[in-house]
């Protein structure tokens, strides 16, 4: 974190001007730095449109991106050689509030651990999340992400910009009219999207829980709010009926069919699949995870039989003209901060071209998340999210595990010059 920071007691507020009109009490050179653009040069830089530019300037004023130049006009303050640059990764759905207890086990709420000991373990996950080179997470969603994530707006805890549904909407014994309350309740409480349950977990088989009738109730009513929604939706029968409904993106969908993705892609319906990293880290975690809930002998058995139809499903869906697939990892304890590992599966099992990959994290998730005028591309007036990788991620997918510089708004939160 080697951005120019205010010395102790100059407060959060920047710039107290004297009654003249002069700073008081802040050093010279800290203003000096705060007024001046910072400028990151790189001999090689994706712009998460799937454009590529060599030898570029990227101007950084206030935040955002100011200006992209060719070349490199004297010094600058970043220079990255021969890293290469893009911007920040967009995480489509991650669980930043799941984490291992001091027991080792996953957390569950009458575990023990106080709530300073959870909130200082998210607080971890968030850190650990940005320090990958992931900028931007959605969570769907747990009550508590609304503190985690208005604290990293604020600056005061570093962590990915976060989007959160708040608590997900799972009960499917609910009337349409009580779904509908509910989802403006989601609303009043500040949630960003609705989460929705459609089907069964893995675990227990993926088939369809809340019917055609409560999901036209429930993405109904968040589409009138102006809300995205996503649905959690394994059986092909449960995400024809988010995709009818009017929902805006499926999760996971493990048994999808050839009908069904051409219906999502003609409904404009967003596809998020994972294709192993969620699997894997919770057969790799097996002794934190088994014995609670339905992580028992059958779950796992459905967790290992599911990855050779999630990657099936995923070969699928890429090979379904027009539709929308965008990086979500549902990164849950023990995932964090290793969520490129699934966009490095989405390449290795699942085919896709790492280009693509790239592109599936960065402008085309700003556009699933409703954010591509902010975030999700390197190009003037977006926020100045930026990392930068050893290697080239668009030609060797693994290099996107090589990340040496994270900049989130403008703030440098890594740069691990010395080891370039
Ligand atoms: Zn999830």
């Amino acid at each position: 974190m080697d951005a120019p920071r205010p010395p102790p007691g100059a407060g959060a507020a920047g710039h107290p001007l004297g009654s003249a009109g002069r700073p008081v009490g802040l050093p010279h050179a800290w203003l000096v730095a705060q007024l001046a653009a910072t400028t990151i040069h790189a001999d090689r830089v994706l712009d998460g449109r799937g454009g590529e530019q060599r030898d570029v300037t990227v101007v950084v004023e206030g935040g955002r991106i100011a200006r992209v130049e060719r070349g490199r006009r004297g010094a600058v303050t970043y220079e990255l050689g021969a890293l290469t640059l893009l911007p920040g990764m967009i995480d489509a759905h991650a669980h930043l509030a799941w984490y291992f207890n001091r027991a080792g086990r996953l957390h569950t709420p009458a575990d023990g651990d106080t709530p300073a000991q959870s909130m200082l373990s998210v607080a971890a996950n968030a850190w650990a999340t940005l320090r990958a080179g992931v900028t931007t997470v959605q969570s769907p969603g747990s009550a508590e992400d609304a503190d985690l994530r208005d604290w990293i707006a604020s600056g005061g805890v570093p962590g990915p910009r976060m989007l959160t549904s708040l608590e997900p909407i799972a009960d499917a014994r609910l009337t349409p009219d009580s779904l509908r309350a509910l989802v403006r309740q989601r609303r009043a409480a500040g949630a960003d999207f609705i989460k929705l349950f459609a089907s069964k977990s893995i675990r227990d088989g993926g088939a369809q829980t809340m019917s055609d009738e409560q999901l036209r109730a429930a993405c109904g009513e968040a589409a009138s709010l102006g809300l995205r929604t996503l649905v959690h939706a394994h059986s092909a029968e449960s995400m024809r009926a988010a995709a009818l409904a009017g929902c805006t993106q499926v999760e996971h969908g493990v048994f999808a069919t050839e009908d069904v993705l051409r219906l999502m892609a003609e409904r404009g319906t967003w596809f998020d699949p994972q294709v192993c990293l969620v699997f894997r880290n919770y057969l790799d975690n097996r002794a934190h995870y088994e014995g609670i809930g339905n992580y028992n002998a059958e779950g796992f058995a459905a967790m290992e039989r599911a990855i050779p139809l999630a990657t099936a499903a995923f070969r699928r869906a890429l090979a379904t003209p027009g539709l929308n697939v965008v990086f979500g990892t549902d990164a849950v304890a023990g995932a964090h901060g290793r969520n490129v590992e699934e966009l490095i599966c989405r390449v290795r099992a699942g085919g896709q071209a790492p280009a693509a990959a790239v592109v599936s994290a960065t402008s085309l998730a700003a556009r699933a998340l409703g954010m591509s005028d902010r975030i999700g591309a390197i190009a003037p007036g977006l926020e100045a999210d930026l990392i930068a990788v050893d290697g080239d991620p668009s030609r060797d997918v693994e290099a996107l595990r090589r990340v040496r510089f994270v900049m989130k708004g403008g703030e440098v939160y890594r740069h691990d010059g010395e080891r370039r």
